[in-house]
């Protein structure tokens, strides 16, 4: 009942600005978010890197309208990956980008040439991008831009959601050599003509869309926080003979840190999505609710702030 009422809330613009105006509400989103700028990404991604672990920075933003605002986006990645390759951290951390943070919904030609230039500035740094995926009305203009990326660097990574009936499909279709696929349950409130409504029929899904990885040359990265699934993983990676480095665990920032350490001990590669950046809101409200007793956490750190 409370997700799909979080979800269209993380939807409402008003509602972000308001949020964003609550005094104290940048240290509220510190457990799951960098900070608000480059510096703060860098120093969160040096201590993640120092424990092992891999990290995938976002500049937090989506559903531009404004041509100027998509160009101050792709800026803010170009002068993040600058700061990445002079700290020497473009070996261990990439960038993901969201699409409509580049404008997307304003011109597909217009989010092309801006993520060429993300994957551009990438190369130069010495790492490479990640296109996040995000509602399914946007899921073939995501692809099909992901695959003119791959043109310039094949190794731009993709994302599939497991909650989608296409996924498994795309999942064959993606898992070529040299290609990398995040594969995720997704985060979205979906309809039930595209997506599963159940939450075993979702697991179910991700299961098969991670034996096709698995079994396919490209390089899953299973991003999940669920112990079953990481179980899985590991099973179908020693089953289908991959290396320890031949796949990925990904998790989000602040969830499960004992686990992605103990992953990384295990010698496994685990990489942090790092969010950083003024619009934290619709990125916040999506993590509540995947878990709504986070807001517990929120009216608690909101409550010892007034
Ligand atoms: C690296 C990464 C990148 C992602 N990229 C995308 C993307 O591009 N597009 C997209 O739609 N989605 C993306 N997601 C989000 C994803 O789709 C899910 O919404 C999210 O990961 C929760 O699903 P889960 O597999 O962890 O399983 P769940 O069943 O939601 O969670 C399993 C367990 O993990 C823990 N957990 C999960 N979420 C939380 C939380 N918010 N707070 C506290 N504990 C929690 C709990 O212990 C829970 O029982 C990404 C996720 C990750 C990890």
């Amino acid at each position: 009942m409370l997700r799909p009422a979080i979800l269209a809330a993380a939807r409402s613009k008003r509602l972000g600005v308001a949020a964003r105006a609550l005094p104290g509400s940048r240290a509220l989103v510190g457990r799951f978010v960098a900070g608000v700028d480059a510096d703060d990404a860098l120093a969160v991604s040096r201590e993640l890197v120092a424990d092992g672990l891999h990290v995938t920075l976002d500049h937090l933003g989506e559903d531009t309208t404004d041509r100027g605002q998509a160009d101050a986006v792709v800026v803010a990645y170009e002068n993040v990956l600058a700061l990445l390759a002079s700290a020497g951290l473009a070996d261990r951390v990439e960038v993901s980008l969201k699409l409509t943070a580049v404008g997307l919904d304003l011109d597909r030609s217009l989010a092309l040439d801006a993520a060429h230039r993300v994957v551009a500035a990438a190369t130069a740094a010495g790492t490479t991008v990640t296109v996040d995926m995000e509602d399914h009305t946007r899921t073939d203009a995501t692809l099909e831009t992901v695959a003119l990326l791959r043109r310039e660097r094949p190794d731009v990574g993709a994302v599939v959601q497991a909650y989608l009936h296409r996924t498994e499909a795309d999942c064959a279709d993606l898992a070529g050599p040299g290609s990398r696929v995040r594969l995720c349950k997704g985060a979205y409130a979906e309809p039930a003509d595209v997506a599963y409504q159940g939450k075993d029929e979702v697991t179910a899904s991700y299961l098969r869309c991670l034996e096709v990885l698995m079994r396919g040359s490209g390089r899953p990265l299973v991003a999940t926080h669920d112990p079953a699934l990481i179980t899985a993983a590991g099973r179908l990676a020693a089953e289908t003979g991959r290396g320890a480095t031949d796949f990925e665990y990904q998790m989000l920032h602040g969830i499960r840190p004992d686990e992605q350490r103990r992953l990384a001990a295990e010698g496994s590669t685990v990489r942090i999505y790092l969010p950083y950046g003024e619009e934290w809101y619709g990125y916040l409200m999506r993590r509540l609710a995947e878990r709504p007793a986070n807001l517990t956490f929120f009216a608690r750190a909101l409550a010892s702030r007034s």
